[in-house]
């Protein structure tokens, strides 16, 4: 396998125990949402965007909004890897005065918008997206929406207007993990045929079978945009990939491993961080 997935992975993995130690820092958080989520941040922040810790606010960086905000103990875990921030303030997550709350806040460099308030982040990204294009800049515009978050209006909105300015430098992404905090998301609000409803929108569609597969989210990330079209990649994952105990689990949406569990998962993932490392 290409070593560049290789390493990925393994980040893909130091990720997933530091998002464990945050929650279990502040004894709170999304762990199903953030484990849905974390290779596709990993394959962003370590691989994809042209972003340094050292001038986050470089005119020319590209941009990252999530709008599915709740799944911030990931983005935080991502951040302090990547140096935007010192590790040692993950400990802080949750607790009096701390700037890592449970949603991304831009008291903490790396983040551009506060977000959580589901539906706001593919219109706020279609702001930036935009505002590139009248600036003559060419840093790219990334969001991340989840599935749940598709029944809010705004979101089509967006889409609507993403494709009528041909934002050909924006790439959205669907944490398709089918779940919400409510059940099922084609029980709660259907939202399928999904990849017909963006194409009929004007996007380039890109759908991936699995979603958790660093592999993948490369392949979809590196395809080419179609000339003068946004790009929507519809990416199919698992609720709390990489937990025995969470994973596809509607009650581990926001939930705290018992120790039992915590320590179980670290296990897990360091067993599986010394076989990739040796085969590196
Ligand atoms: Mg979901």
């Amino acid at each position: 396998m290409d070593k560049t997935v290789k390493k990925l992975e393994i980040k893909a993995i130091e990720i997933r125990k530091s998002i464990m130690e945050i929650i279990e820092y502040g004894q709170s958080g999304h762990t199903g949402s953030d484990m849905s989520c974390t290779d596709i941040l990993t394959t962003l922040y370590f691989q994809m965007m042209n972003i340094d810790p050292n001038t986050p606010d470089d005119p020319d960086r590209d941009r990252y909004i999530q709008s599915k905000g709740h799944a911030a103990e990931a983005l935080w875990a991502v951040l302090a890897e990547k140096g935007f921030f010192p590790k040692e303030e993950l400990k802080t997550f949750y607790s009096f005065g701390s700037r890592l709350i449970g949603h991304p806040n831009n008291k903490v460099e790396g983040i551009e918008m506060n977000t959580g308030s589901l539906g706001h982040g593919l219109s706020l990204s279609v702001g930036i997206a935009l505002a590139a294009k009248k600036d003559n800049k060419s840093y790219h515009t990334y969001t991340l929406l989840g599935d749940g978050e598709l029944a809010e209006g705004s979101v089509w909105e967006g889409a609507m207007a993403a494709a009528h300015y041909k934002l050909d430098n924006l790439t959205a992404v669907i944490d398709r993990n089918g779940l919400q905090i409510t059940g099922k998301s084609e029980e709660v609000m259907g939202v399928d045929p999904l990849k017909e409803k963006f194409e009929a929108f004007g996007w380039q569609v890109i759908e991936i079978d699995d979603g958790n597969s660093i592999e993948q989210l490369l392949n979809s990330f590196n395809t080419a945009h179609e000339k003068g079209k946004p790009k929507m990649i519809i990416a199919h994952t698992t609720k709390g990939k990489g937990l025995s105990f969470a994973e596809n689990q509607i009650n581990w949406h926001h939930k705290v491993a018992t120790e039992e569990e915590f320590t179980g998962a670290m296990k897990s993932f360091d067993s599986q961080l010394e076989v990739l490392k040796n085969d590196i």
